[in-house]
């Protein structure tokens, strides 16, 4: 195992900017939780990260990847080996021509950013996204979505790093596995994303906006957007709604430590204080133990658990 103290060193070089040592993760997820990273790497551009890539790859030194941290729970102890953080500093928004466009998307835009783009220049297909938290890596990885849009339905194909080829190849759509909240993209090991190129098309702005307004005043309505979360914490199971499953069960406003069931949404669980990730983990486990019990249903988390041996990806 290489010392991490050679690494920083090693990565200084590749990424002279973007280098964290110990940094924790707590103040990159939106559940504000999560120790230390031994080497945080914030590349600058697409170039600093494929090097970044090469690197650990070539040393087989562990390296999970960041986007808005949305939707992780990391553990207390941290993660070992390099977070590769896809900034925002690695936008690039490119608009093709005629009636269908093609936007190539870096991953650390933010989806928000690609929302604004979209509405400023007219652009149709993601507007139904609006007020999902997320970077265009994490959106396409997670297959992120509302129940009528999802994003994996406009990708046509994405630029990704192969960590077995050390290099970057195109990934067309039919090879993304897309399904519910997921994607190849969550496999150990899966190619990292780099950009997605988006296939949208021309639309009325008004209409564009009024769908953007509508899908934000709903969510500002149901849930606790106020609150520091990691959105739904639990996939919807087949025919049912996770978050009524929970409610039916009892658990709403349940408590333990300061990881919360939101009152507001059953299947958010929020940081209404210092929760530790022991203590989200621990109300995780005790929803699926009481929704199983309860209705014989197994609950599975669509939140990402980081530095728990046995979800770790
Ligand atoms: C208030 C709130 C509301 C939410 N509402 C919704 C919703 O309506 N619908 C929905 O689908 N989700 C929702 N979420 C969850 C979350 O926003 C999505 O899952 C989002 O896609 C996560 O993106 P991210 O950039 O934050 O990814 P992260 O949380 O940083 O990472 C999530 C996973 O994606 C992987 N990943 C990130 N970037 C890359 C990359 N470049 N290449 C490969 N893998 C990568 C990570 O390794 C990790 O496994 C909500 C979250 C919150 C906090």
């Amino acid at each position: 195992m290489m010392g991490v103290a050679a690494m920083v060193r090693d990565l200084q070089r590749i990424a002279p900017n973007g280098i964290r040592e110990e940094e924790f993760l707590s103040a990159h997820t939106t559940l504000a939780i999560g120790g230390p990273a031994d080497v945080m790497v914030c590349p600058t551009n697409l170039r600093e990260a494929v090097a970044t890539m090469q690197y650990v790859g070539a040393r087989s030194v562990s390296c999970h990847v960041l986007g808005c941290g949305s939707n992780l729970l990391v553990h207390d102890d941290g993660v070992r080996g390099v977070v590769l953080k896809t900034p925002p500093a690695l936008n690039l928004l490119r608009l093709g021509g005629g009636e269908d466009v093609r936007l190539m998307v870096q991953a650390g835009t933010s989806l928000r950013e690609v929302l604004r783009f979209c509405l400023t220049h007219g652009l149709q297909g993601i507007e139904r996204l609006a007020g999902i938290p997320a970077s265009v890596g994490g959106a396409v990885a997670m297959n992120a979505g509302v129940y009528d849009c999802t994003i994996g339905g406009h990708v046509r194909r994405v630029l990704a790093f192969d960590r077995g080829a050390l290099s970057p190849r195109y990934i067309f759509a039919d090879e993304c596995g897309f399904g519910y909240r997921s994607s190849v993209f969550l496999a150990p090991d899966a190619p990292v994303i780099l950009a997605a190129e988006l296939g949208l098309s021309r639309g009325c702005r008004e209409e564009i906006a009024r769908i953007m307004r509508e899908r934000l005043e709903v969510r500002e309505a149901r849930h606790p957007w106020r609150d520091r979360s990691a959105g739904s914490v639990f996939r919807n199971p087949d025919g049912y709604s996770a978050g009524s499953l929970i409610e039916q069960a009892g658990l709403k406003g349940v408590r333990r430590g300061d990881a919360l069931i939101s009152p507001m949404h059953a299947n958010f669980i929020v940081n209404a204080g210092t929760a530790s990730a022991d203590d989200v983990r621990r109300l995780i486990d005790e929803v699926r133990t009481a929704v199983w019990q309860s209705f014989g249903i197994e609950l599975v988390p669509e939140v990402r658990l980081w530095g728990f041996d046995e979800t770790d990806a």
